[in-house]
């Protein structure tokens, strides 16, 4: 019997070689018919035998290119047409639909193979790639995915391409970036040179004399250097004003990665896989590695060649390892384009790699770790954003304007919730200029245009101030742990109540203290906060997180008064005279019950780090610090009350106690990251007892600390807790604008359903 059907396809389906894909299935079965590219995805009628129609069905969902991702199929009957043949026909545009778009895709084997053959007309040709890899979001303006909506515009395609391009056997066919060395985009070295005609040898001969070079990469540019030349790596972070944040660096090939580094399988797979993200893994202190790439931390944060430009800097090169850090200064965003790149780079870069492609949308390097059987997003942009959290559910369009560091902002669409990329500290006008930008571009490419708009409680972050300066919306305030928790909820796909328990270094409270260690139960519209780490007074403002010894102090006075502090000698006595004096007076003081300052307290009490250079950083020291193999732990107590107080003065005083009698840094460091662990369970435990919950969330920027993380996870499941962890979003404030979007879209919801009943 003869049918025609009509296939309704939605997911990631365009710039990912689906249709070329379904025109081979289409012509092997025999099928009449077409396909196109169309606003809300991809249409297909089809029309021949119902065994072959059935099977075309099937194909369709196990057979389909590896990056496409299809998230619903809707296969309607139709009248016979009588076609002979099959055809890829032109997009279709319906305004009020949108698409999913692709995360750009790291060079895939067959271009890396051309790339690296001299008879292919493609030879050392950096910008290569075909429908299986290359850039997606970064040269988008506008959907559907066609290369007249891309910055490939303006490279027409010479005969050879536009053969690949049409032919549907061709890997290239229809692959939008398609180019050539005669048609495509072109490199160029600025700078000294004594090579200036070949641009890749010019920047490999800058390498290798230990220069900085600034290359304009996928979503941004970079800035490279040889780390295992310590001079250069130095000048790198000094141009940068980098104090000791740690360097990512780029290895030219697993081999390489391995000389300094401990690799798992997982670590292996994810370093090779189509996102090449950087991964965090354990450093080998024997390597050769300058010390200025990472001080004072045991991991190393390494990916491998992402695009051909990265693959061609490695060939035949006398360096293995290039530190490969975003091109910018301090905490701006990363530039994106030639002019500005000139601009901002030339007092660190002694020179330039530059293409005449622009860049559409920036986009940083992502950072992802494994744990516990599981790759965990810490950073999300390239090869991440834009993709998709499907809710499950139906959403009002929202958008959420995310924290004030880590920024990300989110819209929701459809079911769909969507993550922009790592924007940054929201702390100058630049970043918010990045902000205001990506969120132009999303508003596009999705259709999208929120009446609804969700913020953080705190007055004083960016994104908030974006949020109450806009007219004629909703706008929906949610307090940042409420949040941090909803994000996990989501990810899980969790309606609540759950346990939460959110970790991190700040966050504005109901109060209007400043909280960080929380345990709410939680659903998608409220929470109760049922405990949280007891109060201390902090003095100093934003001054206290670059200065842990300020939370040390305060602990210190809160568990061991009036006791001889001799052992510990932070700053000049008249200093920490005068920060008492501010704490009793009030002066500039908050009450606090951050977790991030009290690893901060414990980092300095056992003196290993009484001022940060960045964010986070006694925290990470401290956890490098701990001892691998010990269970035991301090005392903790808990105050009764409603909340709870997880109350760590017995800790401090017994860390200090340990101190005295000479105890190692390791061992006191692992003991307490032990005891954080075992109050995280037994609060759990209480909650369960009272609210007749077994769901836990852990979120907040704390849980990236491997050694808790893991400890908490493998406890509370030997207390017989259903644990959910992050995985595809970020434990940190990357993940905030996805539990505000959700938040906002329940409590709207909720709100328009009892209208209807007044
Ligand atoms: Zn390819
Ligand atoms: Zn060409
Ligand atoms: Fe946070």
């Amino acid at each position: 019997m003869i049918a025609r059907r009509h296939l309704h396809v939605a997911g990631i389906v365009q710039g990912v070689g689906f249709r070329p894909f379904v025109y081979r299935l289409a012509s092997r079965l025999r099928l009449a018919g077409w396909v196109l590219n169309a606003t809300a995805g991809v249409e297909i009628e089809v029309e021949g035998r119902t065994e072959d129609l059935d099977q075309f069905v099937q194909l369709l969902a196990t057979g389909h290119p590896p990056f496409a991702h299809i998230e619903e199929t809707v296969v309607t009957a139709l009248a016979l047409v009588g076609e002979t043949s099959f055809q890829i026909r032109e997009s279709s545009e319906q305004k009020t639909h949108f698409v999913l778009v692709s995360p750009d895709l790291a060079t895939c084997d067959d271009c890396l193979r051309e790339l690296n053959d001299p008879a292919n007309r493609r030879f050392g040709y950096p910008f290569i790639n075909c429908t299986n890899c290359g850039p997606r979001y970064t040269i988008l303006r506008d959907i559907p995915y066609d290369r007249p909506q891309t910055s490939m515009s303006v490279f027409p395609m010479c005969p050879a391409c536009q053969v690949e391009y049409d032919n549907p056997a061709d890997r290239r066919f229809h692959a939008q970036p398609n180019a050539c060395p005669d048609c495509g985009p072109a490199l160029t070295f600025a700078g000294d040179a004594t090579q200036p005609e070949d641009a890749i040898a010019a920047a490999q001969a800058l390498l290798a004399a230990g220069g900085v070079l600034a290359l304009k990469a996928l979503g941004g540019f970079q800035l490279a250097c040889d780390a295992e030349n310590e001079g250069a790596v130095r000048q790198l972070r000094n141009a940068k004003h980098r104090g000791d944040k740690p360097f990512a660096v780029m290895a030219r090939d697993l081999a390489a990665v391995e000389q300094y580094g401990v690799l798992t399988g997982a670590d292996r797979a994810t370093l090779t896989n189509v996102r090449r993200p950087i991964v965090l893994i354990p450093r080998r202190p024997e390597s050769t590695l300058a010390p200025s790439v990472a001080p004072g931390t045991a991991t190393l944060g390494v990916m491998l060649p992402c695009t051909p430009l990265h693959h061609l800097l490695f060939r035949d090169a006398p360096f293995r390892l290039l530190v490969m850090s975003s091109g910018n200064i301090s905490e701006e965003p990363i530039v994106t384009n030639n002019e500005e790149a000139r601009r901002h780079l030339s007092g660190v870069a002694t020179g330039f790699l530059l293409h005449n492609r622009e860049i559409e949308m920036r986009v940083d390097d992502s950072v992802v770790r494994n744990v516990a059987g599981h790759t965990r997003v810490l950073r999300r942009a390239r090869g991440y954003a834009p993709l998709p959290i499907d809710l499950g559910a139906e959403c009002e369009e929202v958008l959420a304007c995310g924290a004030g560091q880590k920024n990300t902002l989110c819209l929701t669409k459809g079911h769909y919730a969507l993550l922009s990329q790592h924007i940054g500290d929201l702390s100058n006008c630049e970043t918010l200029e990045f902000f205001n930008e990506t969120l132009a571009r999303m508003r596009r490419l999705f259709h999208a245009d929120p009446r609804i708009v969700a913020h953080d409680l705190h007055p004083d972050y960016l994104s908030t101030r974006f949020a109450l300066s806009l007219e004629g919306v909703e706008r929906i305030g949610v307090q940042h742990h409420h949040a941090h928790i909803v994000s996990c909820m989501a990810e899980h796909r969790l309606s609540g109540p759950v346990i939460g328990v959110a970790f991190d270094g700040t966050g504005l409270g109901t109060d209007g203290h400043v909280w960080g260690g929380e345990f709410l139960v939680s659903d998608l519209t409220a929470f109760e906060r049922r405990a949280h780490l007891r109060y201390i007074p902090l003095a100093g403002g934003d001054q206290a997180i670059r200065e842990p010894w300020r939370a040390a102090l305060s602990y210190l006075d809160d568990a061991i008064p009036q006791q001889d502090l001799s052992f510990w000698n932070p700053a000049p006595q008249s200093t920490v005279a005068l920060i008492r004096t501010m704490r009793q007076r009030r002066i500039n003081t908050v009450q606090t019950s951050s977790c991030g300052r009290l690893f901060d307290a414990v980092a300095s009490i056992i003196g290993l780090r009484h001022h940060a250079s960045y964010e986070g950083q006694a925290a990470i020291e401290l956890e490098a610090a701990a001892a691998p193999d010990m269970e035991e732990r301090y005392a903790f107590t808990v105050q009764p009350g409603s909340p709870l107080q997880l109350d760590m003065r017995p800790a401090i005083a017994a860390i200090t106690a340990d101190l005295r009698r000479g105890e190692s840094t390791a061992n006191i460091s692992a003991r307490f990251h032990n005891t954080v662990a075992a109050a995280i369970v037994d609060i759990c435990v209480r909650i369960r007892a009272d609210a007749g919950l077994n769901r836990v969330c852990l979120s907040g920027g704390t849980f990236q600390n491997v050694y808790l993380l893991s400890r908490v996870d493998a406890a509370l499941r030997r207390s017989g807790f259903a644990v959910f962890l992050h995985a595809r979003i970020p434990p940190n404030d990357g993940g905030i604008a996805l539990g505000q979007a959700v938040i906002a879209n329940r409590i709207w919801q909720t709100r328009q359903r009892n209208e209807r009943y007044l």
